[in-house]
């Protein structure tokens, strides 16, 4: 299957509940810590998780949402607007858009933030003309209105209800939906409260259950409980993972896709750590490319052909490092002796912390090799040795299982 590589924001709301916050500002625009807006978040996320198309269907304050960020780039991303011509609700919205979707997308709500594993969504093939929505279990649903699930099927929406108290499952806003079933939207409409129930009433809407983080910015208290709690999300734990022997069966200088063999729970393993939240960062030694083996192109080529394959298994890698150079190349450009990225070096290491938000308390590295610890020793990070097995039960046990 290929992997999905298209996310759209719902960013066109009034925000009326906000009153004078959203005057002038759209709600997913509200700052939530210095300089950081709480879309900045949603589309950081999605793109770590190697969503590189990202879609803003903006109505209300358009012109801000344009103004702000068409044409940004966010990582491997790129960010685009689509602005509709008048209120068309979320359904309306979403097809006014449907020259630029993708056959599979994923549609996330631009004034919640849910913490889950987008690929662990997309994951499993979707049915033509289906959905699949990430739900989440709250103590109350009294103020959401709530969901039926049975099996991996909603079988019901039941409306917000204050009488309805106690827990239950609530629409996460994130969905995961084929294309096929825009052409049935009308405009205007909801996508939540017309084109959902019609789809469950047809069984082509399923339902998977996360647990991690929820805020929906709704109202100035919740707003106001971001502006505490979510700048501090960004900052994540991270799990250096050496490549060759770790992850991948290491077969001397491998670098074509044709041989890339796993190593058993390797997949498995870096699932864990992304539905756990921890960034997945690869740091990998390629003397190959100095050695005139082969080039930086077939590494990055190598790279993105473990990621379709990762998200397959509903997993994903936020960034590859790797270094080229060795002392005895025979490409001159790639032959430096002793370079600051070749591991033992920290170099790689020390490069990512800076360019990611990462909370080095609870860091760690893997690798096969004493030159793989001393590069985390060098980093100041604890170095666990793979010696073979299974790589899953390794990352349990250091991070605790699931
Ligand atoms: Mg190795």
């Amino acid at each position: 299957m290929t992997r999905v590589k298209q996310a759209l924001f719902l960013v066109g709301g009034k925000g009326t509940r906000l009153g004078a916050l959203s005057a002038n500002t759209p709600k997913p625009m509200q700052e939530i810590a210095p300089g950081v807006l709480f879309l900045d978040l949603l589309l950081e996320n999605a793109a770590r998780m190697g969503f590189t198309d990202l879609v803003l269907l903006a109505g209300h304050l358009g012109d801000k949402v344009e103004a702000a960020y068409n044409g940004r780039r966010v990582g491997e991303a790129t960010i685009r607007v689509v602005r509709e011509s008048q209120p068309l609700g979320t359904g309306g919205a979403l097809a006014q858009a449907s020259d630029v979707l993708d056959e599979r997308f994923v549609l996330l709500n631009g004034d919640s933030f849910f913490d889950i594993n987008l690929r662990a969504l997309t994951a499993a093939p979707l049915s033509e003309g289906g959905g699949r929505l990430a739900l989440r279990m709250v103590d109350d649903t009294a103020r959401y209105g709530s969901v039926r699930l049975d099996d991996m099927k909603i079988s019901a929406f039941i409306e917000k209800n204050p009488e309805l108290t106690g827990p239950g499952l609530i629409n996460g806003g994130i969905y995961y939906l084929d294309r096929a079933m825009v052409d049935r939207v009308a405009m205007p409409s909801s996508i939540e409260s017309d084109v959902f129930p019609e789809l469950v009433r047809e069984g082509r809407l399923e339902g998977i259950p996360f647990d991690g983080y929820f805020l929906d910015i709704g109202l100035p208290e919740t707003l106001a409980q971001a502006q505490r709690e979510t700048a501090a999300l960004r900052v994540r734990p991270a799990a250096f993972l050496d490549r060759d022997g770790v992850l991948n069966e290491d077969k001397g200088y491998t670098h074509k896709a044709d041989d890339l063999v796993w190593v058993p729970g390797a997949r498995e393993a870096i699932r864990l750590l992304n539905d756990r939240g921890y960034r997945v960062i690869v740091v990998t030694n390629q003397a190959g490319v100095a050695r005139g083996y082969y080039e930086e192109d077939a590494v990055d080529a190598f790279h993105a052909h473990m990621q379709e394959q990762l998200a397959d298994a509903g997993a994903f890698v936020d960034a590859f490092y790797h270094c080229p150079y060795h002392a005895d190349g025979k490409v001159p450009a790639y032959t430096v002796a002793d370079h600051p990225d070749r591991k033992p070096n920290p170099g790689m290491i020390l490069r990512a912390l800076n360019d990611w938000q990462v909370n080095r308390e609870t860091s760690f590295l893997i690798g096969d090799k004493p030159s793989d610890m001393e590069a985390a020793r060098r980093a100041g990070l604890p170095g666990y040795l793979f010696a073979g097995g299974d790589l899953h039960a390794l990352v349990s046990d250091i991070i605790g299982p699931a």
